[in-house]
């Protein structure tokens, strides 16, 4: 066999694909970021009536490249969560407002094997939408977010993707400096909502793309 670990991840989000569908949500499976990427453009997205898009913090996202395309994207109304020259109050609105789009684009902290959605948020927005509000969601998921089950999945998030997180974001908090959690009570603290979403409702309303690629934390 010439690509085994490419085989291997393929039999798994095939499994997780499964159960994926049994919650009712949509799921697609692509072989890299790029092609995940033309699968949301070219397939997805244009079935949709979309008129206004937002997203998310999701470095998966960013990796297709689709985050850039969107921005230049000329007939779609843009409200921009990542534009860093916002005041707190004027970010704080953005995000509010993006909870009210046609389509909300993001990804997720982890996705058990039994199809389950495990994420950690620090303002909320982002599991917000993906709960309720926007009328479509796009989620984007790396292979490695990937756990057992939803055990596997609180570790992840706790010991890997939120110190490491706190790193990229230049976040003053203990696990930034030493990569260990200590339930910091830091202004700069990143674990406040905790959610699991164990269906999608309305059905089909959240889609989702595995790639079969690591991507984000
Ligand atoms: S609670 Fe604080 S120390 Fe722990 S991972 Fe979150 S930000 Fe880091």
């Amino acid at each position: 066999m010439k690509h085994p670990i490419d085989n291997y991840w393929q039999l798994k989000l095939h499994a997780v694909k499964d159960n994926l569908e049994k919650n009712n949500f949509e799921v697609y499976i692509a072989d890299s970021a790029a092609a995940a990427k033309d699968l949301a453009l070219e397939q997805i997205i244009p079935a949709l009536d979309v008129k206004t898009v937002s997203w998310g913090g999701s470095m998966s996202f960013v990796a297709t490249g689709l985050f850039h395309t969107l921005m230049e994207d000329k007939n779609l109304e843009i409200i921009n969560t990542f534009d860093k020259s916002l005041s707190f109050e004027e970010m704080m609105e953005t995000r509010r407002r993006s909870l009210l789009v046609d389509l909300f684009i993001t990804g997720t902290n982890a996705l058990t094997e039994a199809g389950q959605l495990v994420n950690l948020d620090m303002i909320g927005n982002r599991v917000g939408a993906m709960m309720w509000g926007p009328v479509h969601v796009l989620l984007i998921i790396g292979r490695n977010k990937l756990c057992q089950d939803m055990e596997d999945a609180m570790f992840r998030i706790k010991n890997y993707a939120a110190p490491v997180n706190t790193m990229n974001l230049d976040k003053k908090t203990p696990c930034a400096k030493t990569g260990i959690c200590q339930e910091c009570a830091s202004p700069d603290r990143i674990c406040n909502y905790w959610t699991i979403i164990e269906k999608s409702f309305v059905k089909k309303r959240i889609k989702i793309i595995l790639v079969n690629e690591d991507l984000g934390f």
